[in-house]
């Protein structure tokens, strides 16, 4: 349908849409407002529809916020080099689940596919409280998507970009919380390998959570791991976290180089931008390989000097200079984190449209997303402070990381296997295709 040009074209798409009932529509005179634009305005505020809805109804798209049958379109959360993020509710379960759709383009190479779907059943098997939660992967026509736990915060690179630098306790504590995470990836064999601010979201207790596990060896494989095409943009991936080695041969990153990539994270942190900020990528790649690192205490002189030591032993050039295992790196920072950090302030986390913060569940009872959100959690997130497994203070080796979890796998390689040849067969819609990546007339 073409462009609504009245308030009462755009209460019409909204209906046949079907993201409200005729019930709750019905209030609405068309004459009460001036243009299209207000009318979606007021039902965003009413809690009707979200900021992203009405900015497609305006666009004349009423049609495919269903995808792949069983996930309802709410809000987009995030672009990035490995695709667009979106906030969807799983319609029978009644909660928030966050898809992130993979570029189009590698999603048509059948061996990057197998790939990626063996990657993300590795993924999926761990659990652990700091690493989000896969849950599945679909189709939906020529897409392929990725379900996760959906986490009601916000990522690192934005939380310093809007606030500054973090106190020192603060930024040490989400480092061993990324840590805890990247041992137990580790102990399951996996390298994270894009370990970077904006891959750490922070949740509203404050707990840190890793993202895009595995993903950076599916898009690193087959590509320059420095520019990754999305939706027929060419992103430049970063070059501000890369280790020396792993920017010489993605195949030679092993463990360290997530420790190294944490260090240039936890740099960031402490003053508000990389270990290397000028240059052109190639330039930064050279800085990495060579150059001395500024040292903290020139820009902040209050960082602790252990704090200041153990993150340029974390830079170290050579990989057999920095700490071997994220469980080393972990003995030397827990003790210089504070007992208690408070959450992330209101104004650091990111503001949804009323209608993602609450919605309907099935039975018609109104799940508030926060208490879902905490009733949700595993077991094994509430026996440790802050949610991780940690080992305890002077205890040095005893406690493992990763022993406060249990890795459980959650999809049967038959479950893989048909959902990889259904891609061609059995497709399941193309909505998230037709609203986003065609070109041409509006359906
Ligand atoms: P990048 O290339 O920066 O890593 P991504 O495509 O991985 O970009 O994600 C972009 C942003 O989307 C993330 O930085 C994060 O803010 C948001 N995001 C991704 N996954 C989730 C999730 N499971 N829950 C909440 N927000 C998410
Ligand atoms: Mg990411």
């Amino acid at each position: 349908m073409a462009v609504p040009q009245s308030p009462k074209e755009f209460l019409d798409l909204v209906r046949r849409s079907q993201l409200a009932g005729d019930d709750r529509l019905r209030s609405y005179d068309p004459d009460q407002f001036p243009t299209p634009r207000v009318a979606a305005q007021q039902l965003v505020d009413d809690g009707i529809l979200t900021n992203l809805q009405a900015g497609l109804l305006l666009k004349g798209k009423w049609r495919n916020f269903i995808i792949s049958g069983k996930y309802r379109l709410m809000e987009h959360i995030g672009t990035g080099g490995m695709g667009q993020v979106f906030l969807c509710e799983h319609l029978r379960l009644g909660r928030r689940v966050a898809i992130k759709v993979l570029p189009a383009e590698r999603a048509g190479d059948r061996t990057s596919l197998e790939r990626f779907y063996r990657e993300a059943q590795a993924v999926a098997a761990l659990n652990h409280p700091n690493i989000v939660r896969a849950h599945d992967i679909d189709t939906d026509g020529p897409l392929h998507f990725l379900v996760m736990e959906y986490v009601e915060g916000a990522n690192l690179q934005d939380i310093v970009k809007r606030g500054g630098p973090l106190d020192v306790g603060r930024a040490v504590e989400y480092a061993v919380q990324a840590a805890c995470g990247l041992q137990h990836a580790h102990e399951a064999g996996l390298i994270h390998r894009d370990v970077k601010p904006s891959n750490l979201l922070v949740d509203r207790a404050g707990q840190v959570k890793l993202l895009d596990l595995g993903l950076a060896r599916f898009f690193g494989d087959t590509s320059d791991p420095l520019t990754r095409r999305t939706a027929g943009r060419n992103v430049i991936g970063t070059a501000d976290y890369l280790a020396p080695e792993q920017a010489r041969d993605s195949h030679a990153a092993d463990i360290r180089s997530d420790i190294y990539a944490l260090g240039g994270t936890l740099y960031f942190l402490l003053v508000g931008h990389p270990p290397f900020t000028t240059g052109t990528i190639a330039q930064k790649l050279m800085q990495h390989q060579s150059d001395r690192v500024r040292p903290i205490a020139e820009e902040r002189p209050e960082v602790p000097a252990e704090v200041s030591a153990i993150v340029m032993r974390m830079l170290e050039k050579d990989p057999a200079d920095r700490y071997q295992s994220c469980l080393d790196l972990i003995d030397v920072l827990l003790p210089l984190a504070p007992e208690h950090v408070p959450p992330p302030s209101s104004n650091e986390l990111p503001k949804l449209s009323k209608a993602a913060m609450s919605f309907e569940a099935p039975s018609g009872r109104v799940i508030a997303p926060e208490r879902s959100a905490v009733r949700s959690r595993p077991e094994s997130d509430s026996t440790p402070p802050r949610g991780v497994p940690r080992p305890a203070s002077g205890s040095g080796r005893t406690a493992q990381p990763g022993s406060g979890s249990t890795p459980r796998p959650r999809f049967s390689r038959r479950m893989f296997l048909a959902a990889l040849l259904g891609g061609g067969g059995v497709l399941v819609g193309t909505a998230l295709g037709r609203l986003f990546f065609r070109k041409g007339p509006t359906p």
